[in-house]
């Protein structure tokens, strides 16, 4: 960059704002356009796929690159660069050029980032999009804080340590994170960099993260201190990063914070139960793990919301499961009451379906960027509450009434609304007609002038066409003249001396008079003067509704709960589901269940249902043997989706379901890389599980699925046991625990543990061909197999035969002394099928191995070790 005193007035004040924004696309106005120029230029023309031109030379000689787009359909463009990632700042004329001399006073009046959209069109319907903030506190723990500029929701809460703050980092799923500049170079990132990717990040001055600091903020922006933790102590690094997040906002939004910003709530990690992130994706709540989609999640089956705000909350609720049976029972009770009124539950969902996205109306209406369009379809959701109310009214359950109590028809903001605008405005404000006749008495005139004088105009051309013969005569309208009586060659002979000539055509002549130039006057000056107070009247309008931001908050919440509640309802209703009874104690009974999700999307097999008993006692621990695909892995899932429903406050798919409330949920399914974090399966699944052991305490449920996979089977099997042993023996860790293996040795574990006991899932062979009862029985499975299973799925008979083989030797225990299994040269014995297991635990050959062990092989001669050797082959 060259010295700034080379470059043109214009381009050093350019220069001087950019500064400020470095790490923003500065879009500067420039008469109609909002020009960007150099590196912005550069790229913003590949994100907009727009012509880059350049603007002269700068004194070094470079071309200044440059590209624009005009200011009047900016908004398209902007919505591109955030989605693509980047902030713009928006910077104005803020004087009127015509009333200076040189230089237009230019400032950025908002700086829009990916976390802080709030324009329908960049947001889907019904997901939150979230700014966070992340921060490093005092020993150990993090403070994280979010907030959702679109809906108002904000909050905070310290993290005990780095991992569950990652878990929560994912739940909330931020678009934008802010991050204190210390951490940019330091090696705090690392464990941040997977979370962080294909996120907007930006670094925020180390001085902002001071409690004094947020304190001020908070107080200022909500006439409020920041709230205590939950627990009553102080929140700590929570509060740093809600302060970082207003501090954000003020930066950024220039000129204050959103009025329908709520003050932060503060929360704690056990104040649900708690899901790690892999825990999270293994059970597929909100997207699959395979593709990631919606359709196929726990979200997807669930989902039977009709309002956006009531599918934002209910993924809401499936994020964060209770842990208070009080709060639990209540929602029982609402759907319960919902399902038997089955026909007000149809109206009151009919009635709910024609109401917009309240939140996101009260957003935009609260950041001024709200259309007339927007406020009529605040008013048109807002005019069927009061038949809401009605229909809702009879209902008893205590949340029901908690949440009808607080909705507010806001009839005041109703009345304002249609009363000032008209039924169906256009979308763009400058283009008038939005305010209603009879809202204000000065407007009604201007109109009425305006019509009066267009209506005077069409009749002063039938008079002139009369006065002059001429029946051609026209009255047209041009910005350049305004009107104009337009007069073809031929009849120009015909014209009155009053005529003033102003223009001459190839076929035609252009005049005025002064009547008709009079009655312009009239025409237009009322048509500006009705712009302007169309524009400034509904610019009052919005800010009187903005006013009431808070009811608004408070209805669409209220209206989003009652949709949940009869979306889950519906859910029940519709599949059958149960009121699980639901208590602190450790037992957890679920009585013909079923996988929500396999069932629904399985219709071509009929889903068998199975019962399940986990407690802290005798059921502790329930090993699961059976061959691939009997459906080791859905019966877990099924039992950890029916305890997450039930702790969601749902109903769940069972005949009978007793839920002793659980703390966390564990998963360990599966062999999922997580290549982009450069760590082999093993080494994650390794990983998992050390978390898992850990943090499991007897009232978490643990899912372990196919532990030691990754790894030989000696390495794999002696894992797999130590790990069951513990889960079962330390007593801390002695969590409710399902665990499904295909180690069959396992099961053996379960003779010497009392709380451990064996299952498997039913098959029968038939003509060496097997058929999956997908029934879960007592009994360890007695082998496992595999073999079948590879036949099934088109393995070449060739090879079926070979494994069966190598499977024959292995059960015959034939093993080298270094313990692989000794398969060469054995090729064409016969092979018979009822062969008896293989145990991997005895070891082969003990004289063998005992004979080898005693040798002192230093002192041996050689004849000795020739005997040696003859003695042991005998032993062979
Ligand atoms: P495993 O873990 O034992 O290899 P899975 O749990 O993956 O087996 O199940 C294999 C398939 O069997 C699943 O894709 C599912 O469609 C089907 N399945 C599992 N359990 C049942 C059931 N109870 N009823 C019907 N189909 C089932
Ligand atoms: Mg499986």
């Amino acid at each position: 960059m060259t010295q700034q005193t080379e470059h043109t007035p214009m381009m050093r004040q350019y220069l001087e704002i950019k500064s400020s924004y470095p790490d923003a696309i500065l879009f500067f106005r420039l008469g109609d356009f909002y020009e960007m120029f150099l590196d912005d230029a550069v790229k913003a023309s590949k994100i907009l796929d727009i012509t880059l031109t350049s603007r002269g030379k700068s004194s070094d000689g470079r071309d200044v690159p440059l590209c624009g787009i005009p200011f009047h359909s900016a908004a398209p463009y902007i919505a591109k660069l955030v989605e693509a990632g980047e902030k713009v700042a928006i910077c104005e004329q803020v004087e009127d050029p015509k009333s200076v001399k040189g230089i237009v006073k230019r400032e950025v009046v908002k700086v829009v980032t990916p976390g802080l959209v709030v324009d329908a069109e960049s947001l889907k319907p019904n997901e939150n999009n979230y700014l966070a903030a992340i921060v490093p506190a005092k020993s150990g723990i993090w403070g994280f804080a979010c907030l959702d500029i679109s809906t108002g929701e904000f909050k905070a809460a310290d993290f005990p340590d780095i991992n569950a703050l990652i878990s929560e980092f994912y739940c909330v799923n931020p678009r934008e994170v802010l991050l204190p500049a210390s951490l940019k170079d330091g090696d705090g990132l690392s464990a941040l960099d997977g979370p962080l990717s294909e996120r907007t990040v930006s670094f925020i001055d180390e001085w902002v993260f001071e409690l004094d600091y947020a304190q001020r903020l908070h107080q200022t922006v909500f006439a409020a201190p920041l709230p205590p933790a939950p627990d009553g102590k102080e929140m700590s690094g929570g509060a740093l990063a809600a302060g970082a997040l207003l501090h954000y906002l003020r930066e950024t939004q220039i000129g204050g914070v959103a009025a329908h910003l709520r003050p932060v709530v503060s929360y704690m990690v056990n104040s649900h139960l708690v899901l790690d992130d892999m825990s999270r994706r293994n059970l597929e709540l909100t997207a699959t793990i395979q593709e990631g989609k919606r359709k196929g999640s726990l979200l997807w089956l669930m989902d039977k919301t009709v309002t956006a705000m009531g599918g934002r909350k209910l993924k809401q609720w499936v994020n964060y499961p209770l842990v208070s049976v009080d709060k639990i029972k209540e929602r029982y009770e609402s759907i319960e009451e919902l399902i038997t009124s089955q026909l007000l539950r149809d109206e009151l969902v009919a009635l709910l379906d024609g109401v917009a996205d309240l939140e996101r109306l009260n957003g935009r209406i609260s950041l001024a960027s709200a259309s007339a369009k927007d406020l009529v379809a605040l008013k048109e959701s807002l005019a069927r509450l009061p038949k809401l109310l009605s229909c809702v009214q009879p209902l008893q359950a205590l949340l029901l009434q908690d949440t009808i109590a607080a909705i507010d028809p806001l009839h005041d903001v109703v009345e304002l609304i249609s009363q000032g605008i008209v039924e169906n405005p256009p979308f763009l404000l400058r283009d008038g007609g939005i305010i209603a006749t009879g809202f204000n008495a000065e407007l009604d005139e201007l109109r009425v002038i305006s019509r009066e004088g267009k209506g005077f105009i069409a009749q002063l051309e039938a008079r002139e066409k009369g006065r002059t013969g001429i029946s051609s005569l026209k009255i047209r309208y041009n910005k350049v003249f305004g009107y104009y009586i337009e007069i073809t060659k031929a009849n120009l002979a015909g014209i009155p001396d009053d005529y003033i000539r102003k223009q001459t055509l190839v076929n035609a002549e252009r005049f005025i008079t002064p009547e008709l130039k009079e009655y312009e006057e009239k025409v237009m000056g009322a048509e500006e003067r009705i712009a302007e107070l169309e524009y400034s009247l509904f610019q009052e309008i919005r800010v009187q509704v903005a006013g009431q931001t808070g009811r608004i908050a408070r209805t669409a919440e209220s209206v989003a709960t009652l949709d949940v509640l009869a979306s889950l309802a519906s859910l029940a209703h519709g599949l059958n589901y149960c009121r699980p009874e639901i208590d602190t104690g450790d037992l957890i009974e679920i009585i013909d269940g079923r996988h929500p999700v396999v069932e629904a999307m399985h219709v071509s097999e009929r889903f068998v249902p199975n019962d399940t008993v986990l407690d802290n006692n005798e059921n502790q621990l329930l090993m699961i043997t059976g061959p691939n695909m009997a459906g080791k892995s859905t019966y877990m899932r099924q039992v950890a989706l029916i305890v997450l429903m039930a702790q969601i406050g749902s109903f769940v798919p069972a005949s009978k379901a007793r839920i002793g409330i659980a703390d966390r949920i564990f998963t360990r399914i599966g062999a999922s890389d997580n290549l982009s974090k450069g760590q082999s399966t093993f080494m994650v699944e390794m990983a998992e599980t050390a978390s898992i052991l850990q943090y499991a305490t007897p009232s978490s449920l643990v899912l372990l699925d196919e532990i030691g996979r990754g790894t030989s089977t000696f390495d794999g099997v002696s894992i797999a046991w130590a790990v069951a042993e513990f889960l079962h023996d330390a007593r801390d860790h002695a969590a409710r625990t399902l665990f499904a293996t295909h180690y069959h040795e396992l099961t053996e574990l379960s003779v010497t543990r009392k709380g451990i006991k064996n299952f498997n899932i039913a098959v029968r062979e038939w003509n060496d061909q097997i058929i999956f009862l997908r029934q879960i029985v007592p009994g360890g499975a007695s082998h496992s197999y595999g073999i079948q299973v590879a036949r099934l799925a088109g393995l070449p008979q060739e090879v079926v035969l070979r494994a069966r083989e190598i499977l024959k030797n292995l059960e015959h225990g034939e093993f080298t002394e270094g313990g692989e299994p000794r398969i060469s040269g054995k090729k064409g014995r016969r092979i018979d099928v009822d062969s008896s297991q293989l145990s991997l635990f005895t070891p082969p050959d003990d004289d063998l191995r005992n004979r080898l062990k005693s040798v002192e092989v230093a002192r041996l001669t050689p004849l000795e070790a020739l005997n040696l050797i003859d003695e042991l082959q005998r032993l062979v």
